[in-house]
């Protein structure tokens, strides 16, 4: 059982959050706080670490880390930095993604891009691979549906693209909000026009954690709104692939 105030949740054999079997920790805290978040409790503010609880946290996580070593190194897996946004708390998320990489662990961290450019681009440093959500690029909408301006994400991306770093990215197919033929075809031109990436990982909706929202008295925004069908993904990842991207589904 976690004590700490600053990561949420430890999920273990995890198989959605990058490659192989991975163990994810949620970071507490995320200045965004989209519709349709899975995690509402994440949003509330982060704490951070101060440098005599680091490392006692730090070390905490490592021991939870290396459990799960031998399901790592049989499917090619590691850990996943995830939230709420890890970035919210870079003090914490560096010292972790240094002693991974001492001890040779695959990591990924899973971000909004909703962050300080410097941070962002140390993470890319010592990260093996991100996974970045492109979400919406109407700035309206983006204000509308995740509580915030989306220029900061959109060329948090473009330096991302600028260093290569390597980078999964993932785009939330949330119908009314994100699922529109004009958002689809503004991020094509969006990643073309700016970055080197060709890859995107589409995540159709999903209801789980609804129930979350209920039991916090948080505004349900999602109430209403049913999953895409299995033909509009299909539709969604022709339309990526008619301009040349490479498309999978999930993950
Ligand atoms: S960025 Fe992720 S964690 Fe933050 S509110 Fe959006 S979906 Fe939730």
């Amino acid at each position: 059982m976690l004590e700490n105030p600053y990561v949420f949740k430890i999920q273990r054999y995890s198989i959605h959050d990058g490659p192989g079997i991975r163990t994810t920790l949620f970071f507490q805290g995320c200045p965004l706080s989209c519709h349709w978040c899975h995690n509402p409790e994440s949003q509330k503010k982060s704490l951070q670490t101060d440098a005599e609880d680091m490392d006692r946290v730090a070390a905490d996580l490592m021991e939870e880390i290396e459990r799960d070593l031998i399901f790592y190194d049989e499917s090619g897996g590691g850990v996943t930095f995830s939230g709420g946004e890890p970035l919210c708390q870079p003090k914490l998320l560096f010292k972790l993604l240094d002693l991974c990489r001492k001890k040779e662990i695959h990591t990924c961290l899973d971000t909004s891009g909703y962050t300080d450019v410097k941070i962002l681009l140390k993470a890319a440093e010592k990260v093996d691979l991100i996974l970045y959500d492109i979400k919406l690029i109407d700035e309206t909408a983006h204000q509308e549906y995740t509580g915030e301006s989306g220029c900061l994400v959109l060329d948090n991306l473009k330096q991302l693209s600028n260093q290569r770093a390597n980078i999964r990215l993932r785009f939330p197919l949330i119908p009314q909000m994100t699922d529109t033929d004009e958002n689809i075809g503004r991020i094509m031109v969006f990643l073309k026009e700016n970055t080197i990436y060709r890859d995107i990982h589409i995540l159709p909706l999903h209801k789980a954690g609804e129930a979350k929202y209920n039991f916090l008295n948080m505004k349900n925004h999602m109430e209403d709104i049913q999953p895409p069908s299995k033909e509009r993904v299909l539709n969604v990842k022709e339309q990526f692939e008619s301009r040349g991207f490479g498309v999978a589904i999930g993950g």
